[in-house]
């Protein structure tokens, strides 16, 4: 058995803004006098162009740019951090959704999956195939009243050394080594998967909008979410905080609880 320390997070994508694009977009509607600020994140920009395109908010009016701006709007908040804080306070959180941010989970466990794939609105994921993996090195992540108490811990590992010991004894009897059809190989790895546990550690790529990923720190950062779950998604949130600061400006982290809190919690 390999003890697992701590389920890990890596942030392997996120979405890039295209400023060539971009750029030529404003050029034909009149260029408007805003562009992107290079000091926000390619994100936030495109999250800032999607709401003012909207609105042909990108300055105030000028009838000399009648594509580009709106007798409606005479003035314009300006800035990245206070155009989109605005955004979140009046709920338009549409716009947060052609941002997306994809983590791969590391030795998290089917437990934490399982949860994770519950959340469908804007999210994708790609999950590690017991199928195709056999299972013949369990890792286990112990949750902290397991590490805590010596006799469930002794109890917690004899149970996950004996399911680890019963793969490699299935793959003896069936004659897993012996057998080169790929198909029957996958076939007998799922029947034996019956009995890994489901705090087994594996992985998950998930790709989610900064929309949903608000809405799922704050469900599963709560006190009332699972351990595990709340480990990994206390990570993600101090990334997507790191990433996006003005999108998440208005999230906090309560250092005593790790509950991550909202100021506008639907948006
Ligand atoms: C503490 C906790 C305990 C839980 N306990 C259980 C349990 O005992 N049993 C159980 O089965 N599940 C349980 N869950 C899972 C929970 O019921 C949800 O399935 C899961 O959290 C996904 O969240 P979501 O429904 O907001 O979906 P998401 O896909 O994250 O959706 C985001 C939002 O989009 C909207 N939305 C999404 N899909 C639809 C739709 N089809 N129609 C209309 N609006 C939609 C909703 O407003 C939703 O809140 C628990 C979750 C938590 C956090």
């Amino acid at each position: 058995m390999r003890i697992i320390d701590q389920p890990k997070v890596y942030l392997v994508a996120k979405t890039q803004l295209l400023a060539e694009g971009l750029a030529a977009y404003l050029k034909d509607i009149g260029s408007p006098d805003w562009r992107p600020d290079s000091a926000v994140s390619d994100g936030e920009n495109l999250i800032e162009a999607a709401g003012r395109m909207c609105y042909r908010s990108w300055q105030p009016y000028d009838p000399d740019k009648p594509e580009a701006t709106n007798p409606n709007v005479t003035d314009i908040r300006r800035g990245n951090r206070q155009y989109t804080g605005n955004v979140l306070k009046s709920g338009h959180g549409s716009i947060l959704e052609h941002v997306c941010m994809t983590f791969i989970c590391r030795n998290v466990s089917r437990v934490f999956t399982h949860e994770l794939v519950r959340h469908r609105a804007g999210m994708a994921y790609s999950q590690e195939s017991l199928r195709y993996v056999r299972l013949d090195d369990l890792s286990f992540w112990f949750p902290e009243a397991v590490k805590k108490n010596p006799r469930a811990h002794e109890r917690f590992r004899d149970v996950v050394d004996f399911l680890e010991k019963t793969q490699k004894e299935l793959a003896e009897i069936f004659g897993l080594k012996e057998i080169n059809d790929f198909t029957t190989k996958k076939h007998l790895t799922s029947i034996f998967r019956r009995l890994a546990p489901i705090g087994l550690g594996t992985s998950i790529m998930v790709t989610g909008n900064l929309r949903a990923w608000r809405h799922i720190i704050a469900m599963r950062t709560s006190e009332a979410a699972e351990e595990e779950i709340r480990i990994v998604t206390g990570q993600i949130a101090q990334i997507c905080k790191k990433e996006y600061p003005n999108i998440f400006q208005d999230m906090t982290c309560d250092e005593s609880s790790g509950v991550w809190q909202f100021t506008y919690p639907k948006v």
